[in-house]
């Protein structure tokens, strides 16, 4: 690195470096260049009413279902997500979920709350990650759901609902529970911590990414049958219907 970068590199802030590529790039807006943003696949208005995952065929219908959804009804209300997991966005994905890319959380962060805000899914009483164990989360050092949850909670002004959605897995959840919810729980993989907290409150649970949905569907069946009103999902990035891609 010679003088001069050296010095661009003291003048340009964070904010002005492409995530991505590391191009400085004056007043650059959500930490990434046009040229990596061409890059990625952005979720377009061909998606699944509820699930929000890309359609390939697609009717110009204002309720069209993928197949999942039209077979097995959902517990959520509805998922969005600003990226299509494939290509550039698969691999980014990859490095903040397990190559300690932690930054990224900004880059995607900035990308989801401009997703919430395009959905009208601001105005949720609570913001809260889908926890991993707290095997995983000890190995990882991070759970990188909480880390955008955090960004989401103060960027929109919600209130973390962090530490009430747990994993029935971990010892110490038992503990928790008393023992009628323990049982009840021994079929289901999460619990809610204080029930009384998330009573009546629209919740917004933030994941990574969307594939099957199974695990968001999961926790948002236990946050409604603790008694929330109503759970919406936002991830960074949500599947492609590949059979649809093919054709
Ligand atoms: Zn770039
Ligand atoms: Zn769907």
């Amino acid at each position: 690195m010679n003088i001069l970068e050296r010095l661009l590199d003291l003048l340009y802030r964070e904010k002005d470096i492409c995530f991505v590529c590391g191009d400085h790039i004056p007043r650059l807006s959500g930490h990434i260049c046009a040229d990596c943003r061409d890059d990625l696949s952005f979720v377009g208005p061909k998606r699944c009413s509820i699930c929000g995952i890309s359609l390939r065929a697609y009717r110009d219908d204002k309720l069209y279902l993928c197949r999942d959804c039209e077979v097995r009804p959902k517990h959520f209300e509805k998922a969005v997500a600003p990226l299509e997991y494939s290509g550039l966005s698969r691999k980014l994905i990859r490095e903040f979920k397990y190559q300690d890319e932690l930054h990224y959380k900004k880059m995607f962060g900035e990308m989801i709350v401009q997703k919430i805000l395009d959905s009208d899914m601001e105005n949720a009483d609570l913001v809260l990650g889908v926890p991993l164990s707290l095997k995983k989360e000890n190995k990882r050092g991070y759970n990188q759901a909480k880390l955008l949850s955090d960004y989401i909670s103060k960027k929109l002004g919600i209130k973390s609902g962090e530490g009430l959605l747990l994993r029935t897995t971990d010892t110490n959840v038992q503990n928790v529970l008393g023992k009628a919810q323990r049982i009840k729980n021994l079929k289901n993989a999460f619990a809610v911590a204080s029930p009384d907290k998330i009573k009546g409150k629209s919740i917004l649970l933030i994941d990574d990414i969307y594939t099957t949905g199974a695990t968001v569907d999961e926790c948002a069946k236990t946050l409604l049958e603790c008694g929330a009103n109503s759970v919406t999902i936002a991830t960074v990035a949500t599947a492609v219907d590949r059979k649809y891609k093919e054709e």
